[in-house]
């Protein structure tokens, strides 16, 4: 489909899933039913919470999320400003306020728990994480600020379906339990999944919230629909005729074509995960010695699902290299462009300072990672980057 020999991304849609469309569009059924049902079920036995609910995209997760826990004006909400610009959009939406925290090392790009400590304030309610490309972020320690400070915690899980975390702190409760790997989506209050297109399973646009609280599902489940208590469907069904409106809620529905794709997705998950974590491998390997560069996440714990293959030059000759790369018919991005340095965003945070994600954000260039990339293409990609180091020698 595309023109690069090697795209930064690609989708994994197989038969299944376009046969499992046409069963929708036959069935005469469209709009949120019980596929919808069926995939919500089964995504929150996989992630590992009582429940799940699906939406139009993450973006919509987060709003809904902060909405359900009653963020609100002048409340502030603690996140990174290395990651896609959606996560501290979501907090503006109720009016709060994003605080940007920097990243841990130029070796691990989450979020530092002790530069969340720092940004903490009396307005503060709140910590997003973002499990920055797949690795986990270290939430035994966020565990902890958040009970300290009695902080929500919402997990941007966009990059990480599927990837784990060792903790023991329990969120909000005085016990600990043993140590255990949970997975990324059931360890805040609140899981927030994205389903874009190039993420690593897709319903070409789609979201999913998780949650252990009865409370937060009930709440969102009415928010995603017109703050209405019973769906088209509960009525076609005969289980009601009318319907109360009982609170401003939205219309964030996904719909039965895309949770069909979502179902056949989410059981060819792990193996693509397990694709790209080969891929991931690979790349350290074959570039490890490579002294023009660094990689972030080589040693990481956890059980990560990478989502993005992201490096460091040491130099900050990046445009010249990613045209180089263009040349090579290698499709190369940039994750991320810094949130708190946009136009936007710069009106209200211009004295902002972030030491260790400025000092890489004229570095960081993401080489291409997909499940169904072949050893040939990594190959392909690091004779490109060989080749270019050796002609330009810093
Ligand atoms: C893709 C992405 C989102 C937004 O997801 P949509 O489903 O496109 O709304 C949010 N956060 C992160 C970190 C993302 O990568």
């Amino acid at each position: 489909m595309s023109n690069w020999k090697i795209p930064l991304a690609d989708t994994s849609i197989g038969e299944e899933e376009i046969e499992a469309v046409k069963d929708v569009l036959r069935s005469g059924w469209l709009t949120m039913g019980p596929i919808t049902h069926s995939f919500e079920q089964k995504f929150a036995e996989y992630i590992g919470v009582k429940h799940a609910l699906a939406v139009t995209n993450c973006t919509a997760a987060l709003h809904l999320a902060y909405v359900a826990l009653e963020i609100q004006a002048g409340d502030k909400v603690i996140c990174p400003s290395l990651t896609f610009v959606a996560t501290a959009n979501a907090i503006r939406y109720t009016g709060a306020v994003p605080v940007f925290a920097d990243i841990t090392s130029t070796d691990n790009l989450n979020i530092s728990p002790d530069s969340i400590r720092s940004k903490i304030d009396d307005h503060t309610k709140g910590i997003c994480v973002v499990h920055y490309g797949g690795y986990p972020c270290d939430m035994e320690n966020i565990l902890k600020i958040a009970n300290e400070h009695n902080l929500y915690i919402v997990e941007d899980v966009a990059h990480a379906p599927g990837a784990a975390c060792e903790v023991q702190t329990v969120l909000h409760s005085t016990s600990n339990t043993n140590a255990m790997f949970k997975r990324c989506g059931s360890i805040g209050n609140i899981g927030c999944f994205s389903f874009f297109s190039n993420k690593n399973m897709t319903t070409a646009e789609g979201g999913m919230l998780t949650t252990d609280s009865d409370v937060l599902a009930e709440r969102i489940r009415i928010l995603r629909s017109h703050g209405m208590t019973s769906l088209t469907w509960d009525r076609e069904q005969g289980h009601s005729f009318s319907y109360d409106v009982v609170d401003d809620g939205f219309n964030y529905r996904i719909d039965e074509i895309r949770s069909a794709i979502g179902l056949k997705q989410l059981e060819k998950l792990n193996g693509s995960n397990q694709n790209r974590l080969s891929i991931q491998k690979m790349y350290i390997n074959l570039l490890k010695t490579t002294n023009e560069i660094s990689i972030p996440f080589i040693k990481h714990e956890g059980v990560c699902t990478p989502h993005i293959f992201p490096i460091l030059l040491n130099q900050s000759n990046r445009h010249e290299f990613m045209e180089f790369l263009k040349t090579k018919g290698i499709q190369t991005s940039i994750h991320y462009p810094l949130i708190h340095k946009f136009s936007l965003y710069q009106r209200n945070y211009r004295d902002v300072k972030l030491e260790i994600c400025e000092s890489i954000e004229d570095r960081m260039v993401t080489l291409p990672l997909f499940s169904s990339m072949s050893n040939d293409n990594v190959y392909y990609v690091v004779d490109a980057i060989k080749s270019w180091f050796s002609k330009n020698h810093d």
